[in-house]
């Protein structure tokens, strides 16, 4: 869909309907549209599944009814560990329709990891995957958790999936759901500090579809997407679960591919041809390796390639472009939020910008006193608290709520600066951000520029404590396969940073490591090499 931005910006408007909910939507498209393919499922070993929207509609009722009859009522929290599975959108819309508040867990954390958010929460029931209840089990006694189901296959002291759903009804009359009724208690990435318990209301799924659906993902509910097949290949327990597969697929009412298997850049690549991906949604990571292989080799069906969660590099931009014809659009957003700034269908793409606002939010740049800031001047990315693009509060966390809600404003915490076009640019994280000799150096710019050189595979930049300078610019660095390191890189490194970058940007240390420090949805922790380096 082309967008004639200028023109939406100034007509936007929000529609939600007070009684709106997403299980009331699917019931919609399994009335309009039952039989079209919602979900085609494949795993690692070739195995294939599809679900329709009447499916979903089925097997979220007989869940819902499920939840009702083990005591489960609107409001609880009920916890999830999923591996992209089949049945995660009959589990997560069950237990939304019988009204309980949904605590989405990436399949990748740890027992403490558990325990801290079983806890934090205060969840009584747990929905997870036969291959992870051993995490549980050795936290479980330590929670408040109360009901065990396990998706697929058995283990002891839990109750099966398929047997708490046979014999329940596919209808559910459960609780009255509004638009403004808590929906989730989505837990922030963690990649600055401990994972923050962002509350989300049913609105926050229209709010994608009139928001993430359009203006970046280029689809909407009344296009005709009988030849689309959409892939965001994030896992179920982070918000970009809703950001995309939910938020952007069952809303619209498309067809959507899910796989189950571990990130390999080859495989998906394989992956996109044979299925016939026509909208690909991943994060640079991903990017990154994907612009390492021959492209070129692959004849994709590929339309749309959308980015977010970390800065998009210029390099595979470049890549996909040359290879594919499509040029992957970089989104900006948060847990807490809607994508606040997209590179929408149609944009002239300026490589390193996330692009501009998405209508309807009015997100700016502010400066500490919470005065706009000027064009060309780097500010903290904010939004009108009055905004329903945003969550409304961290789940019990005052002290949380009060350093983010200042003023008129919802602070992200992060910086960027707007060109005289109205483009942003990220500059990092307000606590990522270099202070060296009194300039501020955005790490993004240092790591982007070191990534162009061919040796390296990823880079971190981060301030390391001087004498003089206060700090100067450290840069870890990862290698292309071939490359070793040395004093000769080191020394090459450096004077090709002069070139690409302001010289005070320039690494005055480089460290050349195996791996950089990740969270498990693959963000790097600038936090663990600075504390490193404070050592
Ligand atoms: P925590 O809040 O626990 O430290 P987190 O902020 O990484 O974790 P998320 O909500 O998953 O948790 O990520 C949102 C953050 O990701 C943003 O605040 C921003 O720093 C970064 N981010 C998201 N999209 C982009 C983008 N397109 N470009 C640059 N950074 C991005
Ligand atoms: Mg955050």
């Amino acid at each position: 869909m082309a967008i004639d931005y200028t023109v939406e910006l100034e007509s936007f408007e929000w529609d939600i309907p007070e009684g709106y909910n997403i299980p009331a939507v699917i019931e919609s498209h399994a009335d309009s549209f039952g039989d079209r393919v919602a979900l085609k499922f494949r795993d690692a070993d070739g195995g294939r599944e599809e679900r329709t929207y009447d499916d979903l509609r089925r097997d979220m009722n007989r869940f819902a009814n499920a939840l009702e009859s083990m005591g489960v009522e609107k409001g609880d929290r009920v916890i999830h560990l999923l591996p992209r599975d089949p049945d995660v959108f009959a589990i997560q819309l069950g237990a939304l329709k019988r009204g309980a508040l949904l605590v989405p867990s990436s399949s990748m954390l740890k027992p403490k990891d558990i325990e801290f958010r079983a806890n934090d929460c205060e969840a009584t029931t747990a929905i997870v995957h036969e291959s992870l209840v051993g995490m549980v089990d050795e936290v479980r006694a330590d929670t408040p958790l109360e009901h065990f189901v396990v998706l697929g296959g058995d283990a002891d002291g839990w109750t099966e999936f398929d047997e708490v759903v046979a014999g329940e009804s596919d209808r559910h009359d459960g609780p009255e759901l509004k638009a403004e009724d808590p929906m989730s208690i989505n837990y922030t990435s963690g990649t600055t500090g401990k994972p923050k318990p962002v509350r989300h209301r049913h609105r926050w799924m229209r709010c994608f579809e009139l928001v993430n659906a359009p203006y970046w993902w280029g689809v909407t509910a009344d296009d005709d997407l009988s030849d689309e097949l959409l892939w965001a290949t994030t896992g179920t327990g982070w918000a970009k679960w809703f950001w995309s597969p939910v938020g952007v697929g069952l809303t619209t009412g498309a067809t959507q591919f899910v796989y189950r298997g571990d990130f390999e850049p080859e495989t998906f690549l394989d992956i996109m041809e044979e299925e016939g991906i026509t909208r690909l949604c991943a994060v640079p990571t991903q990017y990154r390796m994907f612009a390492q292989h021959d492209l070129a080799s692959y004849d994709l069906k590929l339309k749309e390639a959308l980015s977010a969660g970390e800065p998009l590099n210029r390099e595979p931009i470049e890549a996909f472009r040359e290879a594919f014809d499509v040029i992957p659009r970089d989104g900006y957003g948060q847990t807490e939020t809607v994508a606040l700034l997209t590179n929408y269908p149609g944009i002239d793409v300026k490589p390193g910008s996330m692009g501009k606002p998405t209508p309807g939010l009015g997100t700016t740049l502010i400066d500490e006193d919470g005065e706009e800031v000027d064009d060309g001047e780097i500010g903290e990315i904010a939004v009108p608290v009055d905004c329903p693009g945003i969550f409304d509060g961290y789940y019990e966390k005052p002290h949380l709520d009060e350093k983010t809600f200042a003023g008129d404003y919802y602070r992200t915490g992060d910086l960027a600066s707007r060109d005289e076009d109205g483009y942003f640019f990220f500059e990092g994280r307000a606590d990522d951000i270099i202070i060296s000799a009194g300039y501020r150096i955005g790490p993004f710019e240092v790591e982007d520029a070191l990534v162009s050189h061919e040796a390296v595979a990823e880079a971190a930049a981060v301030g390391s404590p001087h004498e003089e300078r206060g700090s100067i610019v450290k840069a870890f660095v990862v290698l292309t396969g071939g490359y070793e390191g040395s004093d000769e890189l080191v020394d090459e490194l450096q004077a090709f940073m002069k070139e690409e970058t302001a010289p005070y940007k320039y690494p005055r240390e480089i460290e050349f490591v195996d791996e950089l420090p990740k969270t498990s949805s693959g963000k790097i922790r600038r936090i663990e090499l600075r504390s490193q380096e404070r050592e």
